[in-house]
């Protein structure tokens, strides 16, 4: 079925992204990423510090050299040591907010937040765990003899439920 197959997608998706959000998060501990790309002038950089992503957008007439620019370096001992709270102008449950004014220099003001890379893991575990969730709600439903979908009592209507109008064989066909 369609809808089946479409949330195997989803899954299999967050899974990868699940995946790959880890990789990056214990990557964070050696390796210090930077992605960088122009947009219109703006310059837009991401990074990870140890544990941590950074989103930086800096205004001005940054040079666009076209596409995504990338740099790995090995953290350094000053990249652990790094007290990610005395550097932003807000933070709170681990997320931070920087501000930097105009500066002559590069002609840019900087905006910037920051997060626990593991963070980024809630969003992708949340679509398995609302998919097994559902599974499981229909699979009870449907043998405590009420409807798969909307969990009205069937024993005395097999057939179709009276209050959402699902063919309990049809509405449990796609889970
Ligand atoms: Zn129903």
């Amino acid at each position: 079925m369609l809808r089946r197959r479409l949330l195997n997608s989803l899954m299999a998706l967050s899974l990868l992204l699940s995946l790959a959000i880890c990789g990056l998060w214990v990557r964070s501990y050696r390796i210090h990423d930077t992605v960088i790309r122009v947009i219109r002038g703006d310059l837009l950089q991401a990074f990870t510090m140890p544990g941590r992503l950074y989103v930086r957008l800096s205004t001005g007439n940054w040079i666009n050299g076209g596409g995504f620019g990338h740099a790995a370096r090995p953290s350094e001992p000053i990249d652990h040591a790094f007290r990610w709270e005395a550097y932003t102008d807000w933070n709170a449950v681990g997320i931070g907010y920087r501000h930097e004014p105009f500066m002559a220099a590069t002609a840019s003001e900087s905006h910037e937040v920051s997060l626990p890379l593991a963070y980024l893991l809630l969003p992708c575990a949340a679509a398995p765990a609302a998919f097994v969730a559902l599974r499981v709600r229909t699979r009870t439903r449907r043998r405590a003899g009420r409807c798969p979908a909307c969990g009205y009592d069937l024993r005395a209507t097999p057939d179709r439920c009276p209050e959402c109008g699902a063919a309990p064989e049809l509405a449990g066909a796609g889970t």
